[in-house]
């Protein structure tokens, strides 16, 4: 504490990007490893870093900043919200919640929507659900419920998601965890009805696999799931919070398959990025099950998170930025895969959800998101030799094109400037 209060005394701000990086450092747990630039400043698809150098950002904070960056009109709600009302907690009721919650079942056809903050905690949610679900309507025997989930996934970081989580980054050293989960793989509708038994009460998958790597699922696979769950009596969970709210170029990924989930999970776009807000979204029976008490949470439903969330849902569904990730995607997919470059072995993905994945022997993913970023495109590596590319879903076409120009120049000589 004494270290932290001398800091913040040696005023004034820091301008160098070094000393930003020394600070975060010194003082900060190291559990991410940035790229060596300090953004400063962001609007639509373009940020700027403290040096005044503008980048394209093709992460869009793992989805969360879909509307792009600083959305006037959501930025326009937040504040004005934020001076009349934050927060009441659930003892009370406030003007907010209801329409949010309206609103939301409207443009998804739900019924029942339970709001809470981080996309963690909408599966964490969604977890204690299915589980009650399973004991009152399916007659699951106390503490044997069981949820199958999918290999590779990626639900968020509390105890109970890491305990299931097939990645040893992920997992390791953090036991032990909470028992009830099988894990099948991806993509394989036999594996999933071979795993289920009497006590399965969920299946819990995300529509396309983005951290494992933007990885699509075989045709016609979803709709065995559904018919799968629903013969057994299965609740189908679809972990929507990066696929979900226009990023595929559908509202929900599950359109693109021609199915309904039974629970659906929100969040991350939820806000535009400019605040932590999930959901679970329900049927009337699954949702049902919790009684008042048995569920909570402080911020969960605060009116300042449901008016940023109306006004990010609004923009996005009426400013058409769904149409828009569906026509810039192929159109961008379709350059990624242009691309001459030895060093590609696969461009993917559906709407603006996209990812080049690169041979093995091209040296790994990391230093061309850093060639890309010398040429002021920002991405993310993920596992080795996958560079996932999600730009705000405001992306024009000209800036697609320069994007592009920018992916072909780093992908066939990551080495120059
Ligand atoms: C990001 C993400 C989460 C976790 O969301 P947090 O807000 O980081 O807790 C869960 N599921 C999927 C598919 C995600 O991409």
């Amino acid at each position: 504490m004494t270290v932290i209060a001398e800091t913040m005394l040696r005023e004034p701000p820091l301008a160098a990007r070094e000393d930003y990086r020394a600070l975060e450092r010194a003082y900060g747990a190291r559990n991410y490893m940035p790229f060596d630039v300090v953004l400063t400043r962001g609007l639509g698809v373009w940020v700027w870093d403290v040096d005044g150098r503008r980048y394209l950002d093709c992460l869009s904070a793992y989805s969360a900043v879909n509307q792009g960056h600083c959305h006037p009109g959501i930025l326009a709600v937040l504040t004005e919200q934020a001076s009349r009302l934050a927060i009441t907690s659930r003892a009370f009721m406030n003007d907010q919640l209801p329409l949010f919650y309206q609103e939301l079942c409207a443009a998804t056809r739900s019924h029942k929507v339970l709001p809470m903050n981080s996309g963690a905690e909408a599966v964490e949610s969604a977890i204690k659900v299915v589980r009650k679900w399973g004991y009152e309507m399916k007659g699951v025997p106390k503490d044997r419920a069981e949820i199958i989930v999918c290999a590779n996934n990626f639900h968020g970081r509390t105890l109970t998601i890491v305990g299931f989580s097939t990645d040893p980054t992920a997992r390791d050293g953090f036991g032990p965890f909470t028992p009830g989960f099988r894990v099948v793989p991806f993509g394989d509708a036999a594996a999933l009805e071979a795993a289920i038994t009497r006590h399965t009460v969920a299946f819990l998958v995300e529509p396309i696999q983005g951290e494992a790597g933007v990885i699509l699922p075989p045709r016609g696979y979803f709709k065995s799931v559904r018919e799968i769950c629903a013969r057994h009596h299965v609740i189908l969970i679809l972990d929507e919070v990066q696929t979900g709210l226009g990023r595929t170029g559908r509202l929900l990924a599950e359109e693109h398959e021609g199915i309904e989930a039974d629970l659906t999970l929100i969040g991350k776009a939820l806000s535009g990025g400019f605040y932590p807000v999930s959901a679970v979204l329900s049927n009337d029976e699954v949702l049902g099950v919790l009684k008042p008490g048995e569920h909570g949470s402080t911020f969960g439903g605060n009116p300042l998170a449901c008016a940023i969330a109306r006004a990010a849902l609004k923009v996005l569904l009426e400013e058409g930025m769904i149409e828009n990730a569906a026509a810039m995607g192929a159109r961008f997919l379709d350059g990624l895969r242009r691309i001459d470059s030895p060093a590609v072995k696969e461009a993917r993905g559906r709407g603006l959800m996209m990812a080049v994945e690169l041979h093995p022997e091209a040296g790994g993913a990391r230093r061309y998101c850093e060639a890309l970023r010398r040429r002021g495109v920002l991405c993310k590596d993920t596992h080795d030799h996958t560079i996932r590319i999600s730009p705000p879903l405001v992306i024009t076409r000209a800036e697609v094109d320069w994007a592009l120009e920018q992916f072909n120049a780093a992908l066939t000589s990551p080495a120059a400037a």
